[in-house]
């Protein structure tokens, strides 16, 4: 890019293009716009259960011996998992340790 006045060489200047010849700033001296950075929208368990993997498990309420599975990060990072599961019949829910 050059000057479009006295036809130097320009030079990058806090972000926009200036002559260091007449001190002509080229162009609208806008510093290029940051990206806005999108949340992420937190995946919420409850109510999804048809994304679910099923398994073999024994229903306490009604017997069935199918049931959703997830596992819950409950306490801190070093505590093991919560196992949940989830009736596929009576959507009876229950947790192991
Ligand atoms: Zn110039
Ligand atoms: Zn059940």
């Amino acid at each position: 890019m050059f000057c479009s006045k006295c036809s130097s060489l320009l030079m990058p200047v806090d972000g926009t293009m200036q002559c260091p010849a007449c001190k002509t700033v080229q162009g609208d001296g806008k510093i290029a716009e940051r990206k806005k950075k999108q949340k992420e929208i937190a995946v919420v368990q409850d109510g999804k259960t048809e994304h679910l993997p099923t398994v073999k498990a024994d229903c306490k309420k009604c017997g069935n011996t199918e049931a959703y599975f997830w596992m819950l990060q409950t306490r801190g990072a070093d505590e093991p998992e919560t196992r949940f599961f989830k009736c596929t019949k009576c959507e009876y829910t229950w947790r192991e340790y």
